[in-house]
């Protein structure tokens, strides 16, 4: 089975097209229903070792109680506004680097893989440059 980097629940699954090719994929590409639950779409992007895109600020408390069953962490979150054309200029200004990821632990930008590896949550549903913070209370490693 193939990895994509993101998966991409309903609320988001439009911008399929806007990611490079090939990194992301549908929740119901990877075989869950369109309705599946949130539990099942974060069970999914754990075990894909992917970044979840959705609009949902509030699935953030779930992928917490999610980490903690497993006592292992997610791979990040990436929150966008709510509607396409607001999601379509968001990913526009991150790809052009109007708006760029950054965080107290890391001196330059942080990268996707970086963001990823790190588990960290992206909220772009704020004035400006997007929100970085952890979704897990690991320590950091360096
Ligand atoms: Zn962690």
């Amino acid at each position: 089975m193939s990895k994509s980097r993101f998966v991409l629940d309903n609320s988001v699954k439009h911008l399929k097209g806007l990611f490079p090719q090939g990194s992301a994929k549908t929740i119901t590409e990877c075989g869950l229903k369109e309705g599946a639950d949130d539990i099942a779409v974060i069970d999914l992007c754990y075990k894909r070792d992917a970044m979840l895109v959705t609009t949902d600020l509030g699935i953030q408390q779930k992928c917490r109680q999610y980490q903690a069953t497993k006592n292992d962490c997610l791979s990040g979150l990436l929150i966008l506004p709510d509607g396409a054309e607001q999601q379509k200029r968001v990913l526009k200004d991150i790809q052009t680097g109007r708006k760029a990821f950054h965080h107290s632990h890391y001196k330059a930008k942080v990268s996707w893989l970086q963001l990823r590896h790190a588990n960290l949550v992206i909220n772009t549903r704020v004035p400006g440059q997007p929100s970085v913070q952890e979704l897990c209370d690991c320590k950091w490693e360096d």
